[in-house]
């Protein structure tokens, strides 16, 4: 790869950061957006009124075109969802069903103890578990990675386990919800508060057999739903496209304003600061709020499905989900190329982009299909502030929690970065191979992932 590196014109730079850290229209839209549609799980009304109100919101700013790019997924909604501690009587305690959770069970069982539910542990009491509830309730022992809420179920349906109780690794007794299953699941899986799942697990310690009954009801069905996709024409070469997105949909509990009305509100702050620029970049910018992530990362997929013969013209994707306080550049995968963002990471120093540029892949969010794709995959990361980071797919994720001088210094960023893709002479990074993707899986330790994976891999 040739020593190109990524720049940005000093005088576009200012104009960029000055606007997008004193503009803070997308802070306000997020408000909207969160009174008018909070908790867009995809399928429901509230995601209709969203994907409307984005399109609104584009066609303001002056993309064009703006479209709703439409398909139909299995959706699914919320019903009751009742927890009992029957044995020892300690009655009911709080807990949320998982996504494709059942429309209706009702199961009573002693509960195994997991401990964090690795795989290690699944093996070990996997006779156990046949019939009853695996229980998991402790957080994984420091530096291990917690396996994924949906890996975990499915090696409790694998044991024939009768349900799953997964609690939060988060204080504020706060149960969380999430993804079990892509279509409805064949046992009940709900989340529990930390502050419940300890006091289990104390008494299990302590030598306490517990019995459980879930009892829950839910809508499992099919809808349509929608991306919202608006263009910035490129001046020079509108035929090869820069695209930045986040996903728009959100779980129920809250109003989705951290996850991810953040990245929302980044990706629509990016859009206007670059559509008030003199002229727009040599490229074409396509902002892209997906619809569908949080049931099974749906509309980014669909939308890398439909664009596949295209997929060549496509330079970079940028991706903003739940976008932190920012400190460091994401480039996916890609360790031999992050010299080239050299330059670019000391011009956003002064924003607090003081770190390495990180190089892994997180495959839990909308950049999955195309990293498989091969396409140069970038973002700017940080750590949550505010209380974001507790509120995770729980009714605390209300617009109280978002950190306005954050959201504003990562629009700063991503604007930055998306205008140096969308206007440099020549692109440090190109498209990878299958096996380019596959060695990256592999330095980056998922490559796990590529086995089975619903995404189509590039040959
Ligand atoms: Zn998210």
């Amino acid at each position: 790869m040739p020593e190109t590196q990524m720049t940005i014109p000093k005088d576009i730079l200012e104009l960029l950061i000055g606007r997008c850290m004193t503009d803070r229209s997308e802070y306000d839209g997020l408000a909207e957006l969160c009174a008018k549609a909070g908790g867009r799980l995809a399928g429901t009304k509230a995601h209709t009124d969203a994907e409307k109100w984005t399109r609104g919101r584009m066609k303001s700013i002056g993309l064009s075109p703006v479209r709703l790019q439409s398909f139909e997924t299995p959706t699914w909604e919320r019903g009751s969802c009742k927890v009992t501690i029957v044995r020892p009587d300690l009655g009911e305690i709080p807990a949320e069903a998982h996504g494709f959770a059942p429309s209706g069970a009702r199961v009573e069982a002693p509960l195994v103890d997991l401990g964090p539910g690795l795989r290690d542990d699944f093996d070990a009491r996997r006779k156990a578990l046949k019939g009853k509830l695996a229980f998991i309730g402790e957080k994984p022992p420091a530096g291990t990675k917690a396996p994924h809420r949906s890996e975990q179920f499915q090696w409790a349906v694998e044991a024939g386990a009768a349900g799953m109780m997964l609690a939060s690794k988060v204080p504020g007794l706060l149960p969380q919800t999430g993804m079990c299953a892509q279509e409805e699941a064949s046992i009940p899986s709900v989340g529990l508060s930390l502050e419940d799942g300890a006091k289990l697990k104390r008494l299990i310690d302590s030598g306490k057999r517990i019995t459980a009954r879930i009892s829950l009801k839910n809508d499992v069905g099919a809808s349509k739903v929608a991306n919202v996709l608006g263009d910035l024409r490129g001046r020079e070469k509108p035929e090869e496209i820069v695209v930045i997105g986040g996903h728009l949909d959100a779980w129920d509990l809250a109003d989705g304003a951290v996850d991810n009305g953040t990245g929302c509100a980044v990706v629509l702050g990016v859009a206007r600061a670059l559509a008030g620029l003199p002229q727009p970049p040599r490229r074409t910018v396509r902002f892209a709020l997906w619809a569908a992530e949080e049931i099974g990362i749906v509309g980014s997929r669909k939308y890398v499905e439909k664009s596949w013969r295209k997929m060549d013209a496509h330079v970079a994707y940028l991706n903003f989900d739940m976008p932190g306080d920012p400190d460091r550049l994401l480039l996916c995968g890609r360790q031999a190329e992050v010299s080239a963002l050299g330059e670019m990471r000391r011009g956003l120093e002064a924003l607090g982009v003081t770190q390495p540029v990180s190089t892994g892949i997180c495959l839990a969010t909308d950049l999955k299909p195309f990293v498989f794709a091969g396409i140069p995959v970038l973002s700017v990361l940080g750590s949550l502030v505010g209380g974001a980071g507790s509120c995770y797919h729980t009714a605390a994720d209300t617009f109280d929690k978002v950190h306005l001088p954050s959201l504003l210094r990562t629009t700063a960023c991503a604007a930055a970065l998306t205008y140096a893709l969308a206007e440099c002479e020549d692109l440090p990074f190109e498209r990878h191979s299958g096996d380019q993707v596959r060695r990256a899986f592999e330095e980056e330790g998922v490559a796990d992932a590529i086995e089975g994976a619903d995404c189509r891999m590039v040959e």
